[in-house]
């Protein structure tokens, strides 16, 4: 699975199914759901990280016209679970439909990127989710939520307790000047790449941030800022990511992770939550 997680690092899985449209996927997920079988569906892999002995679980990723993206009156987007965010940004962009430029830069996908609550310089999904479609695994039925009943809040909504496949979202935007959009995306890009290490592989933010403090920053005072457990790595760019300089194992990564946490709590007495989804092995 190292092939679909951003940092690079993983085993096999049992299974790994690429449904290309809904209603494959719902039949899929229904029929799994039917034999006591609980698919655990993958965006973009960018925050999550495969055990190195592997798994035995059932994995999903949505692709072919799961990826799609559409634009509804009034300002509204209509976007497909597998549809990367940097797209969804960019297709806002070329309608002129301003309120994702935030979301360019992140590499996950709207079905993670909607679980995550995923947001940066200021913004997050839920500012402009108007809904969100899903299927219930526990009863087959397709539902929908509105903004609000995603019980969204800082990288939270309601699709992390298990049990719902996202399908599809839609996101109220106002127009605006496709020039000022663009140039907007480009400068958050800049800065992106000014201040993070995208050269290598990570999952981004290795922390959730803690209530008035930042995780990178408590890091950096801790004298943690390129420390490393095997080939994993403490950024010496960004001390709030970990990155994979080039032989990392998930080991490497769950022992440094801990390692961190253990040095701010004991330096700090600040109890770091891993941002990144380490998933188990069975
Ligand atoms: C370089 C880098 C920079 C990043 N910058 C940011 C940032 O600025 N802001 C930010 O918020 N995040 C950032 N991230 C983290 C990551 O991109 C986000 O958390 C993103 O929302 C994850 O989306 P994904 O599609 O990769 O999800 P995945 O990692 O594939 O999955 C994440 C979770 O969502 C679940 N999931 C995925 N799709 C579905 C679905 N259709 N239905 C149900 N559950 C689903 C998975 O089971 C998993 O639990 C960054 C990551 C990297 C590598």
């Amino acid at each position: 699975m190292h092939l679909h997680c951003s940092f690079r690092t993983g085993g096999p899985v049992r299974v790994l199914a690429l449904p290309q449209d809904e209603e494959s996927l719902v039949a899929l997920c229904t029929y799994l759901s039917s034999v006591g079988v609980t698919p655990c569906l993958l965006g973009n892999g960018t925050n999550v990280v495969f055990p190195d002995e592997g798994n035995d679980s059932l994995f999903v990723i949505s692709t072919g016209d799961l990826q799609s993206v559409r634009l509804l009156p009034e300002g509204v987007i209509s976007a497909s679970a597998g549809l990367p965010l940097s797209r969804l940004a960019a297709f806002a962009c070329e309608n002129g439909l301003a309120g994702l430029e935030f979301a360019s830069g992140i590499p996950g996908s709207v079905g993670g990127g909607i679980l995550m609550n995923a947001g940066a310089y200021g913004g997050e999904l839920k500012d402009v989710v108007v809904s969100v479609r899903f299927l219930d695994l526990s009863t087959g039925k397709i539902w929908e939520y509105s903004g609000s009943e995603c019980a969204f809040g800082y990288r939270h909504s309601c699709f992390q307790t298990g049990g719902k496949v996202i399908l599809q979202a839609s996101f109220r935007l106002q127009p605006g000047d496709k020039a000022e959009i663009s140039a907007r995306m480009k400068d958050l890009n800049q800065r992106r790449r000014d201040k993070q290490p995208l050269d290598l592989p990570s999952c981004g933010s290795a922390f959730r941030r803690p209530e008035g403090y930042f995780a990178a920053a408590l890091i950096d005072e801790c004298g943690l800022k390129g420390v490393s457990v095997g080939g994993a790595q403490v950024s010496e760019k960004h001390a709030g990511f970990i990155v994979n300089t080039g032989h990392a194992t998930t080991s490497d990564l769950r022992n440094l992770l801990a390692l961190v946490r253990s040095e701010v709590y004991r330096q700090k007495h600040i109890d770091l939550q891993p941002e990144i989804i380490l998933l188990p092995t069975p």
